[in-house]
Parts: C-alpha cells; sequence; structure tokens
C-alpha cells in the first residue's frame, strides 16, 4: 500500500483540516486537500483500518483553491485552511458543526458562521519558542520549530517587535537562556505586554528592554518569566516586572480591561465583541436578572452583563486572572459583579441557587458531568453555552436536551485561516 498513487474523491474533512477519502472502504487522510477535489494521492503510511497520503497530482481542483500568501504554511500548520478561500472557510466550519450535531443525534440548528471583517492579522496573542537561536513556531504535532518572517495572523505591531527583538537578543547573545517569547498585543488601547520566558533569572535583559520600549512606545509591560521546569507547560511560577507594569489594559464598549501575563483574554478582539454581542442577545438578561459566570477569566463576559443584570457572579481557577477581574470591576465603578477563585469542577450548588441565567465558556474539554447535574437540578432558566469545541458542546448538549430546549447554534469566526471553530448557543428550561 504504502508509495501506491490512487486517484481519490475528497469526500469529507477530517477536523483538523485534511481531505478523507475512501479507497474500497479504507479511509485515507490527505493533507492539503478539500472537499470534492479530485486527486491523484501518493500513500504515505497505512495503518489496518486508515491510510495517510498526500497529494500527488491534482485532477480536479475546489474552486475555493487560493495560493497560500504564507511560505511557511505547510510546514508550520498552524493555518490549515490557509489555502482555502476565506468565504468557503466558514462553510466548512459551519459543516463541521452540523455533521458534529448529526453524529450526537442531536437535532440543532447552526446559524451561518459570523464572518472576520479583516481576517488577516488578527491574533493578539504571539507565543513563540526560543531554542539554539531560532525563533519560529512549533511545527504541528512536534516540537520542531519553524522560523518565519512574517505571520499572516498576527498583528503587524508583534510581527515587528518580534523581528527588532529577535535581532537584538542574538546580536546580545541572550537567547540561550531564553525559551519563549509571548506578545500580547490589547487592539483597543494598542498597549503590548511582552514575556521573555527564561530558565535563569541572573541574566540581565534590562539592555534589550531598554532598545526595544525606545523604539516601540506602546510597550507597557516587560515581564520576565522563570520556567525551568521540562514539562511543556510554557510559564513558570515566579514573575519579575523589567519594564513598566505587570499588566496591560484593554477597552471595549467604554469598559477597560487589566490583563496579566497568565490571565485567558480573547485572541481575536473584534471578534470577541461580536461574540459577547451574541451572548448579550441571548441572556437576554434585564435588572432583576442574577446572572453567573462560570470560566470568568478577566471578567469581560460579566462586566460586560453587569450594566444590563441585576447582579453578576463570576468563577474562574487562573489566581491571576480572578485578581483582573476584581480590579477591572472596580477601575470601571461597576459594584454588581463579583468574582470567585474556584474550580468549576467541584461543587457549583451554592453559586448557582438564587440565579436565573449561567453563562459558561469552558475550555476544549468542555464540562463535567458533576456541574451538568448540578445545572438541571437548579431552578436555571436559562444557560448560555460558549464553546471552542463542537464535539464537547455536542457531548454535553447531550446530556441537557432532555431539561433544555436547544437554541440555533450561533458560530463566529475567532480563528480564520485555522479549522478552529467557536459557538454559543441558548439553552431554555422545558
Ligand atoms: N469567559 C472568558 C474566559 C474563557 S476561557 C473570556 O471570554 O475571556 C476559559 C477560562 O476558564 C480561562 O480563563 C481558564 O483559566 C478558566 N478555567 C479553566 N478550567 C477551569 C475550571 N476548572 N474552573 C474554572 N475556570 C477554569
Amino acid at each position: 500500500m504504502k508509495n501506491e498513487i490512487l486517484e481519490l474523491k475528497c469526500i469529507d474533512m477530517s477536523v483538523d483540516g485534511q481531505g478523507i477519502c475512501k479507497d474500497n472502504g479504507l479511509v485515507v487522510f490527505v493533507k492539503g486537500m478539500i472537499l470534492d477535489e479530485v486527486a491523484k494521492v501518493k500513500i504515505i503510511s497505512d495503518k489496518k483500518n486508515m491510510a495517510f497520503g498526500i497529494i500527488d497530482e491534482m485532477i480536479k481542483p475546489s474552486p475555493y483553491r487560493i495560493k497560500s500568501l504564507c511560505p511557511i504554511s505547510y510546514k508550520c500548520g498552524g493555518c490549515d485552511y490557509r489555502y482555502i478561500d476565506y468565504d468557503y472557510q466558514l462553510v466548512l466550519k459551519k459543516r463541521q458543526l452540523e455533521q458534529t450535531f448529526k453524529n450526537f443525534n442531536l437535532d440543532v440548528k447552526v446559524d451561518d458562521v459570523i464572518k472576520c471583517d479583516d481576517p488577516m492579522y488578527y491574533r493578539n496573542k504571539t507565543q513563540v519558542p526560543v531554542r539554539e537561536h531560532q525563533f519560529g513556531f512549533y511545527r504541528k504535532y512536534s516540537n520542531d520549530i519553524v522560523e518565519f518572517d512574517e505571520c499572516y495572523i498576527e498583528t503587524r505591531l508583534a510581527n515587528d517587535i518580534l523581528r527588532d527583538l529577535k535581532k537584538e537578543l542574538l546580536s546580545l547573545h541572550l537567547d540561550n537562556t531564553l525559551r519563549h517569547i509571548l506578545i500580547k498585543h490589547a487592539l483597543g488601547t494598542g498597549e503590548v505586554m511582552i514575556g521573555l520566558i527564561v530558565n535563569d533569572f541572573n541574566v540581565d535583559y534590562s539592555e534589550v528592554a531598554d532598545y526595544i520600549t525606545s523604539k516601540y512606545k506602546n510597550i507597557k509591560s516587560i515581564i520576565l518569566n522563570l520556567n525551568n521546569k521540562d514539562t511543556n507547560v510554557i510559564l513558570g511560577n515566579e514573575e519579575k516586572v523589567l519594564f513598566g507594569n505587570d499588566f496591560i489594559i484593554d477597552e471595549f464598549e467604554g469598559i477597560q480591561f487589566k490583563i496579566s501575563l497568565k490571565s485567558f483574554y480573547q485572541v481575536n478582539y473584534h471578534q470577541m465583541i461580536k461574540l459577547y454581542k451574541q451572548v448579550e442577545k441571548k441572556a437576554d438578561i434585564n435588572n432583576e436578572s442574577r446572572v453567573l459566570d462560570l470560566y470568568s477569566g478577566i471578567g469581560t463576559i460579566s462586566l460586560f452583563l453587569a450594566r444590563k443584570a441585576k447582579e453578576v457572579t463570576g468563577v474562574e481557577v487562573v489566581e491571576p486572572a480572578v485578581n483582573n477581574a476584581i480590579e477591572n470591576a472596580k477601575m470601571n465603578n461597576i459594584n454588581n459583579a463579583n468574582f470567585i477563585l474556584g474550580d468549576a469542577r467541584d461543587p457549583m450548588d451554592k453559586y448557582l441557587k438564587d440565579k436565573d441565567v449561567v453563562i459558561v465558556d469552558p475550555p476544549r474539554k468542555g464540562l463535567n458531568e458533576s456541574l451538568i447535574n448540578s445545572i438541571i437540578n437548579s431552578n436555571i432558566n436559562k444557560v448560555v453555552y460558549v464553546s471552542c469545541n463542537p464535539a464537547t458542546l455536542a457531548r454535553d448538549l447531550t446530556l441537557l436536551k432532555d431539561t433544555y430546549n436547544i437554541g440555533n447554534i450561533t458560530p463566529v469566526d475567532m480563528f480564520p485561516y485555522t479549522t478552529h471553530v467557536e459557538s454559543v448557543v441558548l439553552l431554555t428550561r422545558i
């Protein structure tokens, strides 16, 4: 089978963007192939019930195939949809949601994906591993570093800063103790934070800090973070401020937000606002509503909703994020929002009590069953579920569907050129 060349038609797409073909019942995954394309495919490896191939010769290309702008996209793998027309990416994302729900026997309607007006240079958080004088991204499913000159989905300013930082660090021979560079760029205010993740706190990075902050006035914070553990977790526990504050500030809809190095913040600023407006619309709260915001991060959704609600309580497991949320409420004179450091896997009944609406925005692994059961056994009328993973969303909805009516799924494209799908859905108690 290996090295064999087969003429195949792409009949489906995998969740990580590979084309799926079938050869006499055998499933063949083909990197870079688009739905409905026909190609001669060279098999590069085969297992008992599946094989992997690459396009050897395109016979019928998709009308939505475009030339990738990025010279390293194929190697890097960060942008699995780089060679697909943007509007068609949205069609594929909607299709992925529909198929996932079908596989779970869920009868739900998926709206058209809310598109990103400017799908390039959108990412406000860049993470760059550094090793043996190389600065880049990890190749997909690997620890190899793929170097780049320009990344077309990170912000332009982050690209510029990174290029200059790299030059300076190399010329001062300061890259040996450096493990990662993290850049956060708040698009509402323009403020930038740089995190230098190092394995030695004794190395002096102040010359680099002076150089980069005199060149880029938007930089408001440079933080040294110590990580000398041999794991794939990027950030360590100890931090030192090298320049400015230990936070940056972003702003949207007249609310300001402090963001620290360790706090989660949505990576696509403009789409984040559209997402939160969908949450607001679906939650349909008024000045009587008592809202619980689980997985609240730095309190963005909580504070956005607090302006209309009677009260909002946020629960979040990362301490710096909770501290940011508390400060954010104060900074904006929002008095009806409070934040609790807590793990949503622990019993949440005492927080669910007396609430009308619950917002959940969990990480990719979704909700755990005990939380779902607590919600089912509560008096909560409305649940707004924000999900970044269709598979766990579908799994969780199957548990909730006997208690709640499932509204339309509204996808918002937070991650253009990648296969990632974000969506929001309203559940109403039956
Ligand atoms: N709603 C926020 C954050 C969403 S990301 C926003 O829109 O910005 C998910 C958040 O859940 C992260 O802040 C993460 O730190 C937090 N989190 C992850 N696991 C958690 C858990 N078990 N309990 C509570 N919070 C958790």
